[in-house]
């Protein structure tokens, strides 16, 4: 069964790919849109990978999903949250954004922080499931690994000495809030 993937972020599409053994996943320029791109302008979680995943369901009627995904930190009241994308800017790039949140947790005790991803699917019919993961853990006090998605290199998973850009892809699949998502879905597609 073909699906696609609303989303223009190569390193979610890495990790997603590894995760499904559908090999017929496409993102919207395989399918001939260059410009998908959806103001993410929601107050959840929710409310963003809905949006994603309608606004591709609206253009194309075929079966697709898309992931939304934060960063949420105790000590920030849960910033950056559904802000993590433009957390420093509204240009913001991975780097600016971790370098933001060191320094405003350099005076902080309290490092516990977790990832959420929410996933919706809209399937054929236009019927919408939506599935959750979270991974928690703490922020580190300085970069570590070589990953260089998001928030990975300053992110320890509990029960881990690694940040999750010091990990492999697979080990990275195994414990992380996306990997958690997509195992539900993964599910209603009967994969597992
Ligand atoms: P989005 O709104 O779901 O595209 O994700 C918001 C931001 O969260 C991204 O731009 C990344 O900086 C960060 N992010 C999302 N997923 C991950 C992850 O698995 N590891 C680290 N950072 C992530």
């Amino acid at each position: 069964m073909e699906l696609l993937f609303a989303t223009g972020n190569k390193d979610k599409l890495k990790e997603v790919k590894e995760m499904l053994s559908n090999d017929s996943i496409k993102v919207p320029i395989d399918i001939g849109i260059s410009n998908f791109d959806v103001v993410e302008d929601g107050n959840t979680l929710e409310e963003n990978s809905y949006k994603k995943a309608s606004a591709l369901y609206q253009l194309t009627g075929r079966a697709v999903f898309a992931d939304d995904t934060g960063l949420f930190v105790k000590a920030l009241d849960n910033r950056p949250g559904v802000h993590s994308h433009r957390y420093a800017s509204a240009n913001a790039t991975y780097e600016d954004n971790r370098k933001k949140l060191l320094d405003e947790l350099s005076n902080k005790d309290d490092r516990s922080a977790y990832f959420e991803t929410v996933i919706s699917y809209i399937n054929l019919k236009g019927e919408v499931f939506r599935f959750t993961g979270r991974l928690d853990g703490y922020i580190s006090e300085i970069e570590k690994g070589s990953g260089e998605f998001g928030y990975d290199k300053i992110f320890i998973p509990e029960n881990s000495q690694k940040s999750l850009a010091e990990m492999t892809i697979e080990e990275k699949n195994q414990i992380s809030h996306r990997a958690r998502a997509m195992a539900k879905f993964k599910k209603l597609l009967g994969e597992i």
